[in-house]
């Protein structure tokens, strides 16, 4: 079926723009933990000020809170990875609807579909589902 077909095809670009993203973030994760290593003075050492000291933890805050948001974003890649391999990658997790081929291209690690997806942000994390 040409329908068929159109869609596996677009799954396929869609996984391989994943692929090609977590690789972006694992090298770039990489890099970060090697220049945090090489950059910043060795602390046990001793012999630096204060001033040098606050200013390696503030840069290492920044450095870890990038690493939390890349990291968050290689679990969300991977998620999507396992939801294609599991068949289930369009499939809404709240409502059990197909999410809009235009949502995944946008977002291709939506794993709501639109009308869900804002009522989760509207009931924060955890929220109870009315009406069930
Ligand atoms: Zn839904």
């Amino acid at each position: 079926m040409r329908q068929h077909n159109t869609s596996e095809a677009r799954l396929l670009r869609l996984r391989a723009n994943l692929e090609r993203r977590r690789v972006q973030l694992k090298r770039r994760m990489a890099a970060e933990r090697q220049s945090e290593t090489e950059g910043y003075p060795d602390l046990t050492s001793g012999g630096h000020d204060r001033g040098d000291e606050a200013q390696a933890d503030m840069r290492s805050d920044v450095d870890h809170a990038l690493q939390t948001q890349e990291l968050g974003e290689i679990r969300e890649i991977e998620a999507a990875l396992a939801r294609m391999d599991a068949g289930t990658y369009s499939t809404c997790v709240d409502c059990g609807a197909e999410v809009g081929a235009r949502r995944l291209d946008a977002y291709p690690t939506a794993r709501r579909c639109r009308t869900c997806e804002e009522q989760h942000e509207h009931r924060g994390e955890g929220g109870h589902v009315p009406g069930t």
